[in-house]
């Protein structure tokens, strides 16, 4: 029998904005990866009737339902009475679950409190879900070939009971088939432009092969799905994942996995044992945060400057005054300079720099606001590309600092 799922968020904080309902979103994906298909999801308050109406409206379509909230000792805390009722039963002390709270705070140097002591009182009918992470434990109804889950609403309590929980459960009780996803990551390229380029692959894909187009700032994520998966699926996913590489063109794919830029060229680094430094003037050090964001890049990425005005740019990467008054801070000749001086004194293999008018002023006819080089230094020498980008400061400063990386693993690529 198919699973369908459906999720209910509890919590009065949800629907008056104060905390961004991430567990439904949470626990769809996982569902998604796992083959199981979620078809309906309702946020309600800390309510007992709208919690109630909830549970009756996805029953009519769902054998799964998967509430998160309101299991807390507090008397906003409304989920396991609202359960007792609608499933007609009484509580019960769970002697397990006692255990383990008291456990929770011994741990911890606490005492117990009776109002903590109450969460060990469980419905009859259903099966106690440990915590490891907290006091509340899980609620689980099985009725007939209907399935209700009630987790905490604390994301990191309801994640891992979920993961090891849950779907281990339906795992054992259904035939989950998992889903497979096959990303490509596109830069540089508008959505339609892509779709444009792309359409005669799209248009004689398997009919069991969907693709889907996510856009982000400077980017497009091609997103392959099989929901019926056979024993060839990967290869033939892996062999279209090819051909739009091939006709999208490597200089716009920048991984088939799913991943950000700046962990796609963390992998070529490593591979070829090299390092990189940064001098950014437009970009302000995002190209450095960006690195920095990536775990273990301590073994690749060396430090950078920020040379935001001139003086920086002379004193810590030694950009004559002259260049700077001949070309403009904004030239080819200063982001080589600055790539070169960045690259000398730092010792990488390879340096970036930007230098570039983000915005909203600053902009000549010339040099309009989004005008941006960047340029690479490395042992080839050095080479810069100018970008024309928008007229939105921090779009420019997040495209800048994603395209330059770009160069730099084009060039990685090329070498
Ligand atoms: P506890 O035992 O900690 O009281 P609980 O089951 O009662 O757990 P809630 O009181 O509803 O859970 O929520 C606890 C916290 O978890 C909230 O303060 C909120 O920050 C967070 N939270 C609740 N629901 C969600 C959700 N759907 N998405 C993200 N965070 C949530
Ligand atoms: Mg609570």
């Amino acid at each position: 029998m198919n699973i369908k799922a459906g999720i209910i968020t509890i919590g009065d904080e949800l629907l008056i904005g104060q905390v961004v309902d991430t567990n439904a979103a949470w626990i769809s994906m996982k569902f998604n990866e796992a083959g199981v298909k979620v078809i309906n999801r309702r946020t309600v308050g800390d309510d007992t009737k709208e919690i109630i109406s909830a549970i009756e409206q996805l029953r009519l379509q769902c054998n799964l339902v998967i509430l998160t909230g309101g299991l807390g000792p507090t008397s906003d805390d409304k989920t396991r009475d609202v359960l007792c009722s609608y499933f007609d039963d009484d509580l019960k002390l769970d002697e397990e679950v006692l255990n383990d709270i008291t456990s929770f705070f011994v741990g911890r140097g606490r005492s117990v409190t009776d109002r903590n002591k109450d969460q060990a009182y469980v419905p009859v009918k259903s099966k106690a879900i440990r915590n490891p992470n907290g006091t509340a434990p899980g609620i689980w109804f099985n009725e007939n070939e209907f399935n209700l889950f009630a987790l905490p609403g604390v994301p990191h309590e309801m994640k891992a009971m979920l993961q090891n929980f849950v779907i281990p459960q339906l795992r054992s009780m259904h035939d989950l088939k998992p889903v497979i996803h096959k990303s490509i990551m596109t830069i540089g390229l508008g959505e339609s432009f892509l779709a444009d380029m792309i359409g005669g692959i799209e248009s004689k894909l398997p009919s069991e092969i969907g693709l889907a187009y996510l856009p982000g700032p400077g980017m497009v994520r091609l997103r392959l799905s099989c929901y019926e998966p056979g024993l060839d699926t990967e290869m033939v996913m892996q062999g279209i994942s090819d051909e739009l590489v091939i006709t999208i063109g490597k200089r716009h794919v920048y991984s088939q996995e799913d991943e950000p830029i700046e962990n796609a060229l963390s992998k070529l680094l490593l591979l070829n044992s090299q390092t990189v430094s940064v001098a950014e003037s437009c970009t302000g050090g995002n190209i450095a945060h960006l690195f920095t964001s990536v775990p273990g890049s301590s073994d690749w990425f060396m430090g950078g400057v920020v040379a935001y005005t001139e003086s920086v740019k002379n004193q810590l990467l030694g950009i004559e005054k002259d260049l700077i008054d001949t070309h403009g801070v904004v030239s080819e000749e200063v982001a080589l300079a600055m790539a070169l001086g960045a690259r000398e004194r730092m010792n990488t293999s390879w340096s970036i720099s930007t230098t570039g008018v983000a915005g909203p002023s600053g902009g000549t006819l010339e040099k309009p606001v989004g005008t941006v080089w960047v340029a690479i230094a490395g042992d080839h020498g050095v080479s810069a590309k100018r970008f024309t980008l928008l007229n939105n400061r921090e779009r420019n400063i997040e495209l800048a600092s994603m395209f330059a990386i770009n160069e730099l693993r084009l060039m990685i690529e090329s070498t």
